[in-house]
């Protein structure tokens, strides 16, 4: 069915073990608290539902998506919010879950924005993490796995809206019209 990848850089064990650091790490961290666990759509859809089901606190989920215009393959700068949170996270502990932290733009502009609504706390989950491609000086809190600069797909990330449902992640065969969303 995936013909069309090159590479596969991680199984589904080499994702279980990072979701299993990340949630304990979260559970440790969290302990008492019920923190709002709001999704990056549409790429962290399935690692957000693999880490919640190993949290051992209490939480709600919401959702955010975001876009990134103005530019064709790489990420312009310039994002916008396009569907917003349904919760109000006035006073509230807030847990942002990513699926790849690249240039930063996006992570930094909704966590700015989270900030305007004034909540207690604003924390960072990113399942994969590509330090030397940041622009904006971000970090998240809580990394699963460190890459190189390169486009991986798989496990809820795209490429023209393909491969979300692969379970493992890999680099595909060809890269052009990439999607950033
Ligand atoms: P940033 O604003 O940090 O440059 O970009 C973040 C968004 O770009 C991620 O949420 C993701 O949707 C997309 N992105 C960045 N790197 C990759 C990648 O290697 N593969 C895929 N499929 N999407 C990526
Ligand atoms: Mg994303």
């Amino acid at each position: 069915m995936y013909e069309d990848i090159e590479k596969v850089l991680f199984d589904e064990e080499d994702i279980s073990r990072a979701a299993d650091d990340m949630a304990s790490c979260i559970n440790n961290d969290y302990r008492g608290c019920r923190p709002v666990i709001i999704g990056v759509l549409k790429g962290s859809f399935i690692f957000l539902a693999d880490l919640v089901r190993r949290l051992e606190i209490d939480f709600m989920v919401d959702f955010i998506k975001a876009s990134s215009y103005g530019g064709n393959t790489e990420s312009s700068g310039k994002v916008k919010i396009t569907s917003d949170i349904s919760v109000d996270i006035r006073g509230r502990d807030v847990i942002i879950v990513e699926d790849i932290l690249d240039t930063g733009y996006t992570l930094s502009y909704i966590t700015e924005y989270l900030k305007g609504f004034s909540p207690h706390s604003v924390k960072i989950c990113t399942l994969f993490d590509k330090p030397g491609r940041r622009t904006v000086p971000i970090k998240p809190d809580y990394a699963g796995i460190v890459i190189d600069d390169m486009f991986i797909v798989g496990y809820g990330l795209d490429y023209n809206e393909k491969y979300r449902g692969m379970p493992y992640v890999g680099v595909p065969k060809t890269q052009s019209n990439k999607t950033k969303e």
